[in-house]
């Protein structure tokens, strides 16, 4: 357990989720009940935050998110690869 969780709103669902610091990576890892666990980075957040057309890739994001990734690791969101996640899930969904 990581001494380190502090409440917060989750970046992508904006429900109440859990954060801690990723200690040199400019990045939190979030506990979300809705979209799981996956890591963010603070320039992202930024975006997310004051970028309506990037906040409405979100729930893509959310839905990324929750499909197993091998490993066991969880999503890794950064500024450089939301568009791409956000567009393969939409293809994914638009498949389905
Ligand atoms: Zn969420």
């Amino acid at each position: 357990m990581s001494p380190n969780k502090e409440e917060c709103k989750c970046p992508l669902c904006d429900g109440p989720a859990q954060a801690v610091p990723l200690t040199g990576l400019a990045a939190r890892r979030i506990y979300c009940g809705k979209c799981t666990t996956y890591e963010i980075s603070e320039g992202l957040e930024g975006i997310l935050a004051d970028n309506p057309e990037a906040k409405g890739r979100a729930r893509y994001l959310s839905d990324a998110a929750k499909r197993p990734m091998a490993g066991g690791e969880g999503l890794k969101l950064t500024e450089d690869n939301f568009v791409g996640i956000a567009a393969t899930e939409e293809a994914l969904q638009a498949g389905e």
